[in-house]
């Protein structure tokens, strides 16, 4: 019964594939089978001899970095990641960071029980109140579903809300950064514990290091994964 409530429903209100807007089949959910197989997978997590883990790693200790999916100009991930961002679509973030997860728990890089907390890049309180959710939190809500590593939100906070960056002078934009993250509860990590950092995009990662940074001054975090949705060629 329930289930001809749901057919029935979805006959009302259809569902649309969040990424070529087809509609989607008895089984399939935000994303339809053709779209999910043909994701275009980094593999990150299975090298610690990418361009980014080197970068990152150099700064403070990292043992995974790793992106999902490979962004291109006007291609379907960058219509997901905008959908998730503006759009409302926080059950797409969920369902793409259970898939990272799942991919995830497959690398032998990757040891869930080396990590006390997932963090997703916190948001501005005043931004959380006008998009009304934080997408990397949908984002980490899926890789905890997937790894069983539990998320928190309250571990760190955005005390400055950045604006549009690139309107910004160099300096300007390493003032801004450098600024924006706090820890406002440090008790809650372990001494030698591992954390992961999940953010939607990377691009330069500055927005990454000024919170990693933070997080690696308390001196407890022995080290960091860093994972984010997607990331440029
Ligand atoms: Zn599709």
């Amino acid at each position: 019964m329930i289930r001809f409530l749901s057919n029935f429903f979805n006959l009302i209100y259809p569902n649309a594939c969040y990424s070529c807007n087809e509609l989607l089949i008895e089984g399939e959910e935000t994303i339809c089978t053709k779209c999910l197989i043909s994701l275009p997978e980094t593999k990150d997590s299975f090298s610690a001899d990418t361009h980014l883990f080197t970068r990152f790693n150099a700064i403070y200790p990292c043992s995974i970095v790793s992106s999902f999916l490979y962004l291109s100009k006007n291609g379907k991930v960058e219509n997901m990641m905008y959908e998730l961002k503006y759009k409302g679509k926080y059950e797409l973030g969920v369902s793409l960071g259970l898939l990272f997860g799942k991919a995830l728990m497959t690398s032998p890089l990757f040891d869930p029980k080396r990590y006390e907390w997932i963090i997703p890049i916190p948001i501005h309180k005043k931004r959380l109140k006008q998009r009304g959710y934080n997408q990397s939190t949908a984002i980490a809500e899926g890789l905890s579903k997937a790894t069983g590593i539990e998320t928190n939100e309250t571990i760190c906070e955005r005390v400055y809300a950045t604006k549009t960056q690139t309107s910004k002078n160099k300096f300007s934009r390493f003032f801004t950064m450098e600024s924006a993250f706090e820890v406002s509860k440090p008790q809650l990590i372990s001494k030698g514990s591992g954390v992961l950092i999940v953010d939607d995009i990377i691009t330069t990662g500055a927005t990454i290091d000024s919170l990693c940074e933070k997080i690696y001054k308390l001196n407890k975090v022995s080290h960091f994964g860093i994972l984010s949705l997607a990331r440029k060629q």
